[in-house]
């Protein structure tokens, strides 16, 4: 029970990683708030959930609907303790045919609405006193480009830099904000290479534990970071890749 009574909102819990991330924080004893712009996912999830869950249908790129979604938390809890800035979306473009709308869409989902997410739940936490936590789910690709993804690996760099900026300016309220770097995981985003078993099993030769990774073993990271068993821990990147970043 590492993370009893803590009160989290999940960005993206309907699917993959975040939906992972809301079964082991209920596991964990927190309560949760699951946001997706998928609604059916949104309800499939909170039907597989056990403990104290609230769906919310909100879109993280929409900045303005940011301020109801917390009003919304804390309405029912009192408080935030834990952002889990979790939703993002993956576009593949050759670099020479990024598109605008294709830059805007995956800045405004993976980059500027988490920006502006985590910066309205800090003054939350701040106005309520409150030194609560900020997790942001990265990529390896923080590092180093995915071939054809170029404009997606760019936000995910920014990411990187979103944690450490917010935890440098935020660590006088007590606020910790760190970022989770997962590699290759299973999970829908990751659909068209788990469904090509020949693909798969070239990807696989390449990770170092010789294996693609699960979702689950992202939010084991998740829970560490968001738990007082991190009370040291601010503007790190934990990554959770079976070793891919060593060979790349
Ligand atoms: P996924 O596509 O399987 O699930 C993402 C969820 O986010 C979906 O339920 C989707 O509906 C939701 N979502 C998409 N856009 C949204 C928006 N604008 N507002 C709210 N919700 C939205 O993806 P995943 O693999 O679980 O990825 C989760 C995070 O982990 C992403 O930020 C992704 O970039 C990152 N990541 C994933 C991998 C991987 O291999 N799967 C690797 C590195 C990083």
């Amino acid at each position: 029970m590492r993370l009893k009574d803590k009160i989290a909102i999940i960005t993206g819990g309907g699917k993959g990683i975040g939906r992972a991330v809301a079964e082991a924080f209920t596991a964990e004893g927190a309560s949760v708030a699951i946001t997706d712009v998928d609604a059916a996912a949104l309800q499939s999830a909170a039907d597989a959930l056990c403990g104290d869950v609230v769906i919310l249908e909100n879109d993280v790129s929409d900045i303005d609907s940011h301020a109801q979604l917390l009003d919304t938390v804390v309405n029912i809890w009192g408080r935030i303790d834990v952002l889990v800035n979790n939703a993002g979306i993956e576009i593949s473009q050759p670099i020479l045919e990024a598109s605008p709308d294709a830059w805007d869409k995956l800045f405004g989902t993976n980059l500027r609405g988490p920006f502006f997410l985590a910066q309205r739940v800090a003054k939350q936490m701040i106005a309520s006193g409150n030194k609560g936590c900020i997790v942001n789910i990265a990529s390896v690709h923080d590092q180093t480009p995915l071939w054809e993804s170029g404009v997606y690996s760019i936000t995910k760099a920014g990411m990187g830099m979103v944690t450490k900026t917010l935890a440098l300016e935020l660590a006088p309220f007590g606020i910790r904000v760190n970022s989770v770097s997962p590699g290759a995981i299973a999970t829908p985003m990751n659909q068209p290479l788990l469904s090509d078993p020949e693909k798969l099993a070239q990807t696989e030769k390449t990770i170092p534990l010789g294996r693609i990774g699960l979702p689950r073993e992202v939010a084991r990271a998740a829970v560490f970071l968001a738990s007082d068993e991190a009370s040291y821990v601010t503007g790190a990147t934990l990554y959770v890749d079976g070793g891919l970043l060593l060979r790349t």
